[in-house]
Protein backbone atom coordinates (compact mmCIF):
# COMPACT_ATOMS: atom_id res chain seq x y z
CA UNK A 1 0.00 0.00 0.00
CA UNK A 2 0.92 3.47 -0.66
CA UNK A 3 1.81 6.05 1.64
CA UNK A 4 -1.21 8.42 2.25
CA UNK A 5 -1.27 12.39 2.36
CA UNK A 6 -1.13 12.17 6.39
CA UNK A 7 2.39 9.57 6.20
CA UNK A 8 3.82 12.65 3.88
CA UNK A 9 2.88 15.24 6.19
CA UNK A 10 4.04 13.57 9.12
CA UNK A 11 7.82 13.31 7.07
CA UNK A 12 7.23 16.95 6.64
CA UNK A 13 6.56 17.99 10.24
CA UNK A 14 9.31 15.64 11.84
CA UNK A 15 11.57 18.34 9.38
CA UNK A 16 9.69 21.26 11.06
CA UNK A 17 10.51 19.54 14.83
CA UNK A 18 14.33 19.34 13.23
CA UNK A 19 14.34 22.84 12.33
CA UNK A 20 12.90 23.75 15.34
CA UNK A 21 16.12 21.72 17.58
CA UNK A 22 18.32 23.95 15.45
CA UNK A 23 16.58 27.39 16.97
CA UNK A 24 14.40 28.09 13.42
CA UNK A 25 10.82 28.33 13.37
CA UNK A 26 9.15 25.42 12.66
CA UNK A 27 8.34 24.43 9.40
CA UNK A 28 8.65 21.28 7.53
CA UNK A 29 7.81 20.14 3.67
CA UNK A 30 8.52 16.91 1.51
CA UNK A 31 8.33 16.77 -2.44
CA UNK A 32 6.58 13.22 -3.18
CA UNK A 33 7.01 11.80 -6.76
CA UNK A 34 5.37 8.48 -7.68
CA UNK A 35 4.89 8.07 -4.31
CA UNK A 36 8.09 8.64 -2.78
CA UNK A 37 9.78 11.37 -0.76
CA UNK A 38 12.60 12.60 -3.21
CA UNK A 39 13.45 15.42 -0.84
CA UNK A 40 12.80 17.32 2.38
CA UNK A 41 13.35 20.97 3.46
CA UNK A 42 13.26 22.72 6.22
CA UNK A 43 13.30 25.87 7.55
CA UNK A 44 16.95 27.33 7.81
CA UNK A 45 16.83 31.14 7.43
CA UNK A 46 18.74 31.74 10.41
CA UNK A 47 21.21 29.17 9.87
CA UNK A 48 22.03 30.22 5.99
CA UNK A 49 21.41 33.99 6.61
CA UNK A 50 19.22 33.27 3.87
CA UNK A 51 15.83 35.01 3.80
CA UNK A 52 14.73 32.59 0.84
CA UNK A 53 15.42 29.62 2.83
CA UNK A 54 12.36 28.59 3.80
CA UNK A 55 11.11 24.81 3.99
CA UNK A 56 9.48 24.91 0.71
CA UNK A 57 11.95 26.75 -0.86
CA UNK A 58 14.59 24.28 0.00
CA UNK A 59 13.15 21.05 -0.70
CA UNK A 60 12.09 22.85 -4.54
CA UNK A 61 15.70 23.27 -5.39
CA UNK A 62 16.81 20.08 -4.09
CA UNK A 63 13.81 18.24 -6.53
CA UNK A 64 14.53 20.41 -9.40
CA UNK A 65 18.12 18.58 -9.06
CA UNK A 66 16.91 15.40 -8.02
CA UNK A 67 14.86 15.19 -11.25
CA UNK A 68 17.08 17.18 -13.23
CA UNK A 69 14.44 19.32 -14.33
CA UNK A 70 13.15 22.79 -12.96
CA UNK A 71 9.40 22.29 -13.85
CA UNK A 72 8.51 19.39 -10.86
CA UNK A 73 5.34 18.16 -13.05
CA UNK A 74 3.28 14.87 -10.86
CA UNK A 75 4.91 16.14 -7.62
CA UNK A 76 3.32 17.05 -4.80
CA UNK A 77 4.25 18.96 -2.10
CA UNK A 78 3.24 18.65 1.84
CA UNK A 79 4.34 21.47 4.09
CA UNK A 80 3.77 22.17 7.68
CA UNK A 81 2.40 25.58 7.02
CA UNK A 82 0.23 27.53 4.74
CA UNK A 83 2.52 29.06 2.00
CA UNK A 84 3.62 32.60 2.14
CA UNK A 85 3.22 34.61 -0.97
CA UNK A 86 7.47 33.85 -1.97
CA UNK A 87 6.39 29.96 -1.62
CA UNK A 88 3.34 29.81 -3.50
CA UNK A 89 5.22 31.98 -6.47
CA UNK A 90 7.63 29.10 -6.37
CA UNK A 91 5.57 26.34 -6.11
CA UNK A 92 3.56 28.10 -9.59
CA UNK A 93 6.77 28.64 -11.47
CA UNK A 94 7.85 24.73 -10.01
CA UNK A 95 4.45 23.78 -11.81
CA UNK A 96 3.64 21.35 -8.32
CA UNK A 97 0.58 19.65 -9.14
CA UNK A 98 -0.45 18.84 -5.69
CA UNK A 99 0.18 21.05 -2.39
CA UNK A 100 -1.11 19.66 1.26
CA UNK A 101 -0.49 21.99 3.68
CA UNK A 102 -1.76 21.61 7.38
CA UNK A 103 -2.29 24.89 9.35
CA UNK A 104 -2.88 28.08 7.91
CA UNK A 105 -0.78 30.86 8.50
CA UNK A 106 -2.98 34.39 9.24
CA UNK A 107 0.21 36.38 9.17
CA UNK A 108 1.44 35.54 5.88
CA UNK A 109 -0.20 32.86 4.18
CA UNK A 110 -0.91 33.08 0.54
CA UNK A 111 -3.14 30.52 0.22
CA UNK A 112 -6.36 31.73 0.80
CA UNK A 113 -5.63 33.32 4.43
CA UNK A 114 -3.90 36.44 3.65
CA UNK A 115 -3.06 36.37 -0.18
CA UNK A 116 -4.68 34.33 -2.40
CA UNK A 117 -1.49 33.87 -5.07
CA UNK A 118 -2.17 29.93 -5.38
CA UNK A 119 -4.75 29.45 -7.87
CA UNK A 120 -5.34 33.26 -8.84
CA UNK A 121 -7.67 33.33 -11.26
CA UNK A 122 -5.37 35.45 -13.56
CA UNK A 123 -2.53 33.16 -13.37
CA UNK A 124 -2.26 30.00 -15.70
CA UNK A 125 -1.18 27.11 -13.38
CA UNK A 126 -3.72 25.33 -10.92
CA UNK A 127 -2.37 23.68 -8.13
CA UNK A 128 -4.57 21.17 -6.42
CA UNK A 129 -4.72 22.17 -2.84
CA UNK A 130 -5.67 20.56 0.44
CA UNK A 131 -4.88 22.13 3.42
CA UNK A 132 -6.23 21.38 7.21
CA UNK A 133 -4.81 17.74 7.44
CA UNK A 134 -3.58 17.50 11.12
CA UNK A 135 -3.78 21.10 11.18
CA UNK A 136 -4.28 20.58 15.21
CA UNK A 137 -0.90 19.21 15.52
CA UNK A 138 1.22 21.57 13.43
CA UNK A 139 -1.10 24.72 14.57
CA UNK A 140 -0.09 24.44 18.14
CA UNK A 141 3.90 23.55 17.61
CA UNK A 142 3.78 26.93 16.06
CA UNK A 143 1.98 28.67 18.64
CA UNK A 144 3.87 26.86 21.38
CA UNK A 145 7.04 27.93 19.22
CA UNK A 146 6.76 31.83 19.90
CA UNK A 147 5.17 31.45 23.45
CA UNK A 148 8.12 29.62 24.46
CA UNK A 149 10.43 32.17 22.60
CA UNK A 150 8.93 34.71 24.99
CA UNK A 151 8.87 32.80 27.86
CA UNK A 152 5.38 31.95 28.32
CA UNK A 153 4.10 28.51 28.98
CA UNK A 154 3.20 26.54 25.62
CA UNK A 155 -0.54 25.81 25.18
CA UNK A 156 -1.79 21.75 25.50
CA UNK A 157 -2.54 21.21 22.10
CA UNK A 158 -5.61 19.54 22.77
CA UNK A 159 -7.57 21.58 25.29
CA UNK A 160 -9.92 24.21 24.03
CA UNK A 161 -9.42 27.84 23.88
CA UNK A 162 -11.22 28.63 27.66
CA UNK A 163 -8.70 25.68 28.99
CA UNK A 164 -6.30 27.20 27.74
CA UNK A 165 -6.44 30.83 28.80
CA UNK A 166 -4.12 33.00 29.31
CA UNK A 167 -2.79 32.23 25.24
CA UNK A 168 -5.63 34.07 24.34
CA UNK A 169 -4.20 36.35 21.66
CA UNK A 170 -1.05 34.62 21.23
CA UNK A 171 -2.56 31.57 19.57
CA UNK A 172 -2.76 33.52 16.52
CA UNK A 173 0.95 34.62 16.68
CA UNK A 174 1.55 32.14 13.85
CA UNK A 175 4.48 32.74 12.21
CA UNK A 176 5.35 34.82 8.75
CA UNK A 177 8.93 33.15 8.74
CA UNK A 178 8.02 30.01 7.22
ZN1 LIG B 1 7.56 30.78 2.42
Amino acid sequence: MFPSDEDHLRAAIAEARAAEMEGEVPVGAVIVYNNEIITRGQNRVLRDHDPTAHAEIVALRQAGLHLSNYRLNDCTLYVTLEPCAMCAGAILHARITRLVYAADDPKAGACGSVLAVMNHPQLNHKVEVVSGLLAEECGPMLSNFFLERRGKKPLTPHLTKEENAGGKDDDKEVVSEG
